[in-house]
């Protein structure tokens, strides 16, 4: 069994882009400058925010926080973005989902201009990763291609089963897998709550992408011998023994399934900061793209 650790390819990816920032400060270029609105203060979402804005920091990129209240209503949060959709020095716009019940996330998503939708939500970059067109790839899916680019695991041909259907991890991520890129070319299967008899695809997989939200649900039994096995899942756990409180669980049990495995993502250490990567890279993108088109 050998680590698929987000830690070291999301550190290469960091690395990358610094460079890229000095470079760009060097002939007077602008910086990457990500704005995230975080609505609200749900714990998993304050982390989250933090953490991307720590990254930003880290890899000397620009970030505003804009924070709003539970109570903000639909309409000023739309206003909101649309200001960062005409500010000029924004590159990058993200909005921390999930979002109150009274807000519609849809319209939220639809009103970010898809050249600064780094998070790849909107229908319009959906659409274009369809048609394998130039887009914002959403973070998590572009992160656990990159991750399989980093160990350099080759998937053409391969059989990969997705366990999740959600348009931000299960759906684009199974597209992407069947795609014809470096690290598609899979022939996909994608399974969901109502897959009866899930095992019998799991375990005829090379490949089990576990998007689900279940933590430990993917056992040893469920996997067979040298399957490449990447854990998307993030739940908070009860842990008394933690000073916060809580454990960070993935979807797989990771102890008794990782000796099966050729290669294995964990939780915390993988996708999660993959994650963070890829949306650092789209922002990246969505600043040079706009140069190209306002030279
Ligand atoms: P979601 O919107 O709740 O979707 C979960 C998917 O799993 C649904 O398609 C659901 O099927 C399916 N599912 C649920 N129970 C199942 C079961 N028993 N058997 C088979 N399929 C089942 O969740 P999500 O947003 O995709 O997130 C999935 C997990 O990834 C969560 O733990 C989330 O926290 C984590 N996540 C991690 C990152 C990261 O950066 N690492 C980013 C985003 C999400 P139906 O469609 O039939 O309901």
């Amino acid at each position: 069994m050998q680590l698929l650790d987000g830690r070291v390819a999301s550190a290469a990816i960091k690395d990358i882009l610094k460079k890229q920032v000095a470079e760009r400060k060097e002939k007077g270029l602008k910086t990457p400058h990500l704005a995230a609105i975080l609505v609200g203060h749900n714990g998993a979402s304050e982390t989250y925010v933090a953490s991307k804005v720590k990254n930003c920091a880290e890899t000397g990129f620009q970030s505003t926080l804009i924070r709003m209240e539970d109570s903000v209503s639909e309409q000023l949060l739309l206003e909101q973005i649309k200001a960062l959709n005409s500010n000029d020095d924004i590159d990058g716009i993200l909005v921390q989902l999930p979002l109150p019940a009274h807000i519609s996330e849809a319209k939220v998503i639809e009103t970010i201009d898809p050249s600064k939708d780094v998070d790849g939500f909107h229908p319009v970059n959906v659409g274009k990763m369809v048609q394998g067109l130039e887009t914002f790839i959403s973070a998590t899916p572009l992160g656990v291609m990159l991750l399989l680019e980093h160990y350099n695991i080759p998937t053409a041909g391969k059989h990969a089963v997705v366990i999740g259907r959600s348009n931000i991890v299960g759906r684009p991520m199974s597209i992407l897998l069947s795609g014809q890129l470096a690290y598609g070319n899979c022939t996909v299967t994608v399974c969901h709550s109502k897959t009866p008899d899930l095992e019998s695809f799991t375990q005829k997989a090379d490949i089990i992408i576990a998007a689900l939200g279940k933590p430990g649900f993917l056992k040893k039994g469920m996997i067979k011998d040298g399957c490449i096995v990447i854990d998307v899942g993030i739940t908070r756990v009860e842990d008394k023994t933690k000073k916060s409180g809580f454990a960070i669980k993935g979807d797989v049990d990771f102890d008794n399934v990782a000796p099966k495995s050729s290669w294995i993502s964990p939780v915390p250490g993988g996708v999660g900061l993959m994650t963070i990567g890829g949306l650092l890279k789209n922002t990246m993108e969505a600043c040079v793209r706009r140069e190209r088109r306002n030279p």
